[in-house]
């Protein structure tokens, strides 16, 4: 790539193996869910998931997606049990989405792409800081939750308010007193399968668990996210919508799912 890497026809995913040769990976992130072949596996626990809403910290746009962050020095937010052994602290929060409806989300399910797919990152407490769990095989659990447009998510609202301050690459504000348990659905039936993260360095650490139970929010909701900017204010003002990965070759790898 001879500038950043993006979503663009000349930055975009058909680039990133240019300078991330692990684009082309065994275990690499997105795909496509096949509820046919997803085996149900009764050895699977259910995910227990803690969260505290002082942890919340800061909201940045940085020129991808836009993160929420979190103070990861206590033991705030903890995802326990599911796929995973051990103890695993939220760090951040981002989102994929669409240029319209019918499109945004990362994974697929038979297929359907989803309307925007949220992204829980959370880092395996045993490497001692995010830095050093992503490189290794267990470092990272991502919950994914699906968006389709319907009626409006409460639980996102304060997060889309937030949204005019940090409109061009490289914004900051601070964001505290947020509860990211309101961003997840009722069911917490979930499909997990070893993978990667969708952006470069693309490294190949996470085990991701996506939920079944798509969550709603409204137009005017995912409307406010197409109104960021890939740039910052002294660029040509690219919208930041279609920041997402096309779903990859599934290899080797097996999903199996937490529910018949
Ligand atoms: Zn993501």
């Amino acid at each position: 790539m001879s500038h950043h890497w993006g979503y663009g026809k000349d930055n975009g995913p058909a680039h990133w193996h240019e300078s991330c040769p692990i684009a082309n990976g065994e275990r690499q992130s997105p795909i496509d869910i096949q509820q046919k072949s997803a085996k149900y596996d009764p050895s699977l626990k259910s995910l227990s998931i803690n969260y505290d809403p002082s942890a919340a910290k800061s909201i940045i746009n940085n020129g991808h997606s836009f993160n929420v962050e979190f103070d990861d020095s206590g033991d705030k937010c903890v995802l326990k049990g599911g796929p995973v052994e051990g103890t695993y602290k939220l760090l951040q929060f981002h989102i994929h989405w669409g240029s319209c409806e019918g499109q945004g989300s990362e994974h697929t399910v038979d297929g359907v792409r989803y309307d925007a797919e949220l992204h829980l990152v959370h880092w395996n407490t045993k490497y001692g800081n995010f830095g050093e769990a992503v490189k290794h095989p267990d470092g990272l659990a991502v919950v994914g939750v699906f968006w389709k447009v319907g009626s409006a998510c409460p639980g996102i609202q304060k997060v889309v308010d937030a949204l005019d301050s940090i409109k061009h690459k490289g914004k900051q504000a601070p964001f505290t007193n947020f509860d990211p348990a309101g961003l997840l659905p009722a069911s917490r039936d979930y499909w997990t399968y070893p993978g990667s993260l969708t952006t470069p360095p693309l490294l190949e650490c996470v085990t991701w668990i996506v939920l079944k139970e798509p969550v709603t929010v409204s137009k005017e909701q995912i409307d406010k996210l197409r109104c960021l900017c890939f740039n910052d204010e002294n660029e040509c003002q690219c919208p930041m919508v279609d920041n997402w990965r096309p779903c990859q070759p599934l290899k080797s790898r097996e999903v199996r799912a937490s529910f018949q």
